[in-house]
């Protein structure tokens, strides 16, 4: 098959994200990705910018969890996690507890996908409110803006209006949202930010289950940093109004925000948090839903008898094995400090980006947001960045870079924000 033929057979047959098959945008055909760079099959090499979507904090091809998962081959690549068990999936339990989780939450629920582990979360939610008795607590507050999966009620507490709700308008279950907390990242704590979420607890409050948020980081919908207070505060919420807090670090956890989960910028622990994308590096998919034994023994106590969920690929072997080894690299790394230099770098390097068309530039760990006044043409601006050399893919008003932090060098962090200067430059 040819180059022109493996394109022209990806257009007549194959789905992308959000793209339409009667005008779809170009996509480019890659043939390999070693470190930051992602090789085209005419040869192109680009500088990766998006860590394929938050998730390969290593780059790629990385040796470590190539051997990780060849080894684990040689055992298994996968089987049935009802009634059997695996090293692989209870290492790397083990490891998230003992390094990666809040104290206290030691129950691991493994699921294939972020949107999935979302889903887990909200059942969770549903399950332990009905073990108590609390039959009408079927619903979630979620914040505007906010961003949890495709899936259906991961969808349902996705933003109202910018996310997908109108699309499936009438058949998407009902949820509750309050304004985006308007105190930023490393500014001041107003306290007027919670006012929403208390007025509608006061009167919502006994048909809720759980609050769910994405903390400190707002991802897919719009890339926005939030002060810690907003979460603190959030937690005494929680407590008063007897629903469960959830946070949902897919996208801000394992060291992309500076802290190893976004809820270690708070003082205190939510009731479940959700796990995925750079879980496995970003080498194959493995999500976790999290919580406290006291959460899933008061689930497992209920009119079912356990909880109601049980995936066919649940603990594939090959994505534990991965992961273990990805936390592991991570954690045997001075990532906290690199995260701090790639800070610095995306914020002296994007400043100079002060355009008419630019409403606002922001920094946070490894990711750098650059927000313009109107939403941009990503048919026109990403073959522009490929010109650069760079991979690079905006949506929305966003243009953003968020490379794979534990294997960009200064220089080809440095050609990626050239890149992307020259582009919006113009
Ligand atoms: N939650 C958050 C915060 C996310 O950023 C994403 C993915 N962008 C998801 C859930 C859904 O994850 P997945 O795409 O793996 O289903």
């Amino acid at each position: 098959m040819t180059t022109e033929q493996l394109l022209q057979w990806d257009r007549d047959h194959l789905w992308h994200p959000y793209t339409s098959t009667i005008d779809p945008l170009k996509v480019y055909p890659v043939k390999s990705a070693k470190g930051c760079t992602i090789t085209l099959e005419d040869g192109t090499q680009l500088i990766d910018g998006m860590s394929s979507w938050w998730a390969a904090l290593h780059g790629y091809n990385v040796p470590e969890l190539n051997q990780a998962i060849t080894d684990q081959l040689q055992q298994m690549s996968h089987v049935m996690f009802g009634g059997f068990t695996h090293r692989s999936a209870v290492e790397l339990s083990q490891l998230l507890i003992e390094k990666v989780l809040p104290k206290g939450m030691d129950q691991i629920f493994y699921a294939d996908s972020g949107s999935v582990a979302v889903e887990v979360a909200l059942k969770m939610a549903i399950q332990y409110q009905q073990s108590l008795g609390e039959h009408k607590r079927r619903h979630f507050v979620g914040i505007r803006s906010a961003y949890h999966g495709d899936t259906w009620h991961a969808m349902s507490v996705c933003d109202p209006i910018t996310s997908m709700h109108s699309y499936f308008a009438g058949t998407l279950p009902v949820q509750y949202f309050v304004p985006q907390p308007k105190s930023r990242f490393g500014g001041t704590w107003d306290e007027s930010d919670l006012a929403p979420m208390k007025e509608l607890l006061e009167e919502h409050g006994e048909e809720m289950a759980a609050i769910i948020v994405e903390p400190i980081v707002q991802g897919a919908g719009g890339m926005y940093f939030y002060h810690p207070g907003y979460l603190n505060q959030l937690r005494a919420l929680a407590d008063q109004y007897h629903c469960l807090l959830i946070f949902d670090e897919i996208a801000t956890g394992f060291g992309r925000t500076g802290e190893l989960l976004a809820t270690y910028y708070t003082n205190i622990q939510p009731d479940i948090i959700t796990i995925g994308k750079s879980l496995t590096g970003g080498y194959m998919t493995l999500s976790a839903t999290c919580t406290t034994k006291q959460i899933a023994d008061t689930i497992c106590g209920g009119e079912a008898g356990c909880f109601m969920h049980g995936p066919t690929f649940m603990g594939n072997p090959l994505a534990c094995a991965v992961a273990k080894r990805s936390v592991e690299l991570l954690l045997s790394k001075e990532w906290q400090k690199r995260v701090k230099e790639i800070e610095g770098q995306l914020k002296e390097g994007l400043a100079p980006l002060a355009l008419p068309s630019v409403k606002e530039v922001r920094v946070l760990g490894a990711i750098g947001v650059v927000e313009m006044r109107e939403p941009v043409d990503m048919g026109t601006l990403i073959p522009k960045f490929v010109q650069e050399g760079i991979w690079v893919r905006p949506f929305g008003r966003l243009v953003y870079l968020m490379p794979p932090f534990l294997a960009i060098t200064d220089e080809e962090l440095q050609h990626l924000i050239q890149g992307l200067r020259n582009v919006l430059h113009g």
